[in-house]
């Protein structure tokens, strides 16, 4: 399910429409309210519901962290540095989870243009474009050796 927002909570400042990679977050003129303007283009990436100061926004929750019949709340706390989500599953079990915002400041980031094209090797390469610099793992990507492959194998 794409985004839909609570009329009640939105007052209309636009962050979700500055934010939204599918620019489909509009307002509407008449009520000065957002809303998804082609629900059938939404990424459900979750980028407008954590922008929203007044958490008017809801999404459908992905199928890996919560299957159908549940309830998910997204909760952005700037002064915390934190973005909460609040996962109920359908039998009414209730989990809690609590990540950091990214703390760079807004447009520090280099978009792709910027930064020089890939060269022909990197098609032989696992990393994505720019990795792992644009990740900032200096030593590369993290992966298992073969021996921890083994742990827990009797
Ligand atoms: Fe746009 Fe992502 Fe929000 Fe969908 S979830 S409306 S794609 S920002
Ligand atoms: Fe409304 Fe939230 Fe969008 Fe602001 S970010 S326009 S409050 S839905």
């Amino acid at each position: 399910m794409p985004t839909f927002v609570y009329m009640t909570r939105c007052d209309g400042c636009g962050h979700c429409v500055d934010v939204c990679p599918s620019d489909i977050m509009h307002i509407d003129k008449t009520y000065r309210r957002a809303y998804n303007i082609e629900p059938n283009m939404c990424w459900e990436c979750y980028s407008c519901v954590k922008a929203c100061p007044q958490n008017a926004i809801d999404a459908r929750g992905y199928a890996d962290f919560a299957p159908l019949g549940h309830s998910v709340r997204a909760l952005r706390e700037e002064a915390k540095g934190t973005i909460s989500w609040r996962i109920e599953f359908r039998d009414g079990r209730v989990k809690n989870f609590v990540s950091p915002i990214r703390t760079t400041p807004w447009g520090s980031i280099p978009s792709p243009a910027d930064l020089p094209p890939p060269s022909g090797d990197a098609m032989q390469s696992q990393e994505l474009a720019h990795e792992p610099d644009a990740l900032n793992i200096a030593s590369g990507l993290p992966a298992l050796a073969p021996d921890q492959l083994k742990q827990g194998v009797v």
